[in-house]
């Protein structure tokens, strides 16, 4: 079966608390293993990008329900593809946030025209680049991480 990736924007809810992030998260790894997807989930700004990828019925399936999810609104789809190989094989969610983007400046500069985090103005290629970015660059250094 093939292997798909979807990339996703979305306005997190009014009341959520970073707390509330690392748990959707928590939750998300534990789903993503049992169905076999891989991929990264950025918070900034109250705003979340993510991208999943795995087998196409997995995909759907995760992609529906987090779609039903009254913890964010105003869902963008930005890319859902085919692909030749995974980039986050051995994250089933790999969770990093920000305050705001300055703290990741040096990274998002490479993708983005503007300084404001954006990702409707990212490519979707670029959006996984730098979720790809950011999660090897919280692997080496957790502590860089500051809370939102
Ligand atoms: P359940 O046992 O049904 O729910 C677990 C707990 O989560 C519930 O007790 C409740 O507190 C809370 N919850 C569940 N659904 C909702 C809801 N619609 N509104 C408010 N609270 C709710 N799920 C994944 O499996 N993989 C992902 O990669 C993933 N990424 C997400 C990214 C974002 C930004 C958000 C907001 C959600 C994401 N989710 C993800 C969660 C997804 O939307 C579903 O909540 C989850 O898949 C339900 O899993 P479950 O049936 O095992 O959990």
């Amino acid at each position: 079966m093939g292997l798909y990736r979807l990339v996703y924007y979305s306005v997190a809810s009014d009341t959520l608390s970073l707390e509330d992030v690392k748990e959707i998260s928590r939750k998300a790894s534990l789903n993503n293993a049992k169905r076999a997807i891989s991929g990264a989930l950025l918070f900034c700004e109250g705003k979340f990008l993510q991208t999943l990828e795995g087998g196409i019925h997995e995909v759907n399936y995760t992609l529906s329900r987090i779609m039903q999810d009254s913890r964010h609104k105003d869902i963008k789809l930005l890319e859902f593809k085919r692909i030749a190989k995974r980039a986050f094989r051995g994250w089933d969610m790999s969770l990093v946030f920000f305050a705001t983007a300055r703290e990741f400046q040096a990274e998002y500069s490479k993708y983005s025209a503007v300084r404001e985090f954006d990702p409707l103005a990212l490519e979707p290629e670029s959006c996984v680049e730098l979720l790809h970015e950011l999660v090897e660059k919280n692997k080496r250094n957790p502590l860089t991480m500051s809370a939102a």
